[in-house]
């Protein structure tokens, strides 16, 4: 029987026996397999941390940060094993996978810092001392997707243990190795049995599951917006407090003032990083004018000698889509907007390389896009680059909003008068201004509109597994 679940300390299979497999995308290689647990494992999965969480909630501030820093170390030290993993099983190139686990090591620095400076505040009131204390929600649900698999789990286990909350988590089925990899790392690293715990397999029955438990306090939630609308249905039920990170649509404005190289340096890091697998890589280009035509072309000439390939073979910028689904959701896509009166500068279809599956997708770039396309509307995932011209800033700003999600936008500019208004007039979670890596474990990230609410990294993060208990007292001596 497979044994790669956690349950109060102890790493077990589904109840049935039953597992699943999984495979390399790049290769269809059988690289592991894992337990298909279901609604009563998840259930169990609760009962631990339940138990687990009054020990871990007392602890002092400094002990938990200890084991959180602990975690860091392992991170360091394992770092080319983990990658290795993430590679095989998620596919991202080797430079890119080290850089993922760098960055989920960065949110277990910044929760054990962040966490010893968490204090009562005590706001005036006449009459009265009053002091506003904050404690952990409880039970926290974590589900995490395939694109980050490693990060994403940092992301909520970092800020949830730091602040005295314990968990039950849920991979996605394409990547549950990797995080699996992390929670070993976790356990040697003296996590108390109970306060992680992790369940592979059925979705929606442990999803549900964990909705219907009452001992849940807190759900945290990386994915679709269509899941993370049911879930915030299943919610509820037992009012049951919600972050959900869901799909972006960023817009790139390039404006006026751009240098055209700078602008497609940070255009081609923001957007070919996983592939284009990433929710807040640029998916709609937004090119002034007097640029449009060199960036274009500059754009497309950079695209067009990217290598797509193996993840741990040197020299690999991008590697295959995640499964079939992702790559036929590329593919029509592209198709839909040639139909709709795009051109097709580089790319448009998929890549073949030898010997391997037939999931590669060559980078693309697309010009003449219009509202209607499919591609400047819904979440592509994928290594295309929809283009469209506009004159004047109006203009960026009204096409660059008008989309449903709002997670990530990205500038290039260097008017400082422009960029003081950007805040207010874009409306997504995350600015990147000439950055085409906004996101670091010290700042909030997270979206409006569609893309959820919610934020994760630095204090921000934490507060999302704190509540606020206000303790009004009336001193004897004023009664
Ligand atoms: P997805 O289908 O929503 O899956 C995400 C997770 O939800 C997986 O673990 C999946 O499990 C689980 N899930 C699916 N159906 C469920 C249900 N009925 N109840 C409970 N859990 C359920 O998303 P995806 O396609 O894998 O991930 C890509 C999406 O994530 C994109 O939209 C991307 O933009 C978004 N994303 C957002 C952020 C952010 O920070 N905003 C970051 C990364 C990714 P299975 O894998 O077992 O199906």
């Amino acid at each position: 029987m497979t044994e790669t679940n956690l349950i109060d300390g102890r790493w077990v299979g589904a109840d049935s026996g039953a597992s699943f497999e999984i495979r390399d995308p790049a290769t269809d290689r059988v690289v592991g397999r894992v337990p298909n647990a279901g609604a009563e494992e998840a259930r169990r999965a609760v009962d631990a941390a339940f138990g687990a969480f009054s020990a871990w909630a007392a602890r002092p501030a400094v002990e938990r940060a200890e084991v959180l820093d602990a975690l860091a170390a392992r991170l360091i030290s394992d770092r080319d094993e983990l990658a290795a993993l993430l590679t095989e099983e998620q596919g991202k190139p080797l430079s890119e996978a080290r850089a993922e686990i760098d960055y989920a090591r960065s949110f277990f620095e910044v929760s054990a810092r962040t966490c010893l400076s968490i204090r009562d505040e005590s706001p005036s009131v006449p009459g009265k001392k009053v002091r506003v204390h904050r404690r952990p929600v409880g039970v926290a649900a974590a589900i995490t997707p395939w694109n980050f698999p490693i990060a994403m789990l940092a992301k909520k286990m970092a800020p949830a243990m730091a602040v005295g909350c314990t968990q039950v988590l849920k991979p996605a089925e394409q990547t549950p190795l990797s995080a699996i990899a992390l929670l070993e790392r976790a356990m040697d690293s003296g996590v108390p049995s109970g306060v992680l715990n992790l369940v592979t397999g059925d979705p929606s029955a442990i999803g549900a599951a964990w909705l219907q438990d009452s001992r849940v306090r807190k759900f945290s939630f990386t994915g679709s917006t269509e899941v993370g609308r049911l879930l915030m249905q299943g919610a509820a039920t037992n009012l049951q407090r919600l972050s959900l990170e869901l799909g972006g649509h960023a817009p790139m404005i390039v404006f006026e003032d751009a240098s055209v190289e700078r602008a497609v340096d940070i255009a081609m890091a923001a957007k070919y990083r996983n592939g284009g697998q990433t929710c807040i890589c640029p998916n709609r280009f937004l090119i002034h004018g007097d640029l449009h035509d060199r960036f274009v072309s500059r754009l497309a000439s950079r695209s067009a000698g990217l290598v797509s390939g193996r993840g741990d073979r040197p020299g690999v910028d991008l590697g295959p889509m995640i499964d079939d689904a992702a790559i036929s959701k590329v593919e029509s896509h592209v198709a839909d907007a040639i139909d709709r009166g795009a051109e097709v500068v580089t790319g448009g279809d998929r890549r073949r390389v030898e010997g391997l599956a037939d999931r590669f997708f060559a980078p693309t770039v697309l010009t003449e896009c219009t509202s209607g396309m499919r591609c400047w509307t819904e979440e592509t995932c994928g290594p295309v680059c929809p283009i469209r011209r506009f004159e004047d800033e109006d203009e960026a700003m009204a096409m660059a909003n008008d989309s449903v999600f709002g997670l990530a936008s990205y500038v290039v500019t260097d008017d400082q008068e422009r960029i003081r208004r950007l805040g207010d007039e874009l409306h997504t979670g995350i600015i990147g201004v000439n950055d085409p890596g906004p996101a670091v474990a010290s700042v909030p990230f997270g979206g409006v509109k569609h893309s959820g609410f919610g934020r994760e990294g630095g204090r921000w993060g934490l507060e999302e597994y704190l509540e606020l208990v206000t303790v009004s007292t009336i001193e004897p001596t004023s009664v």
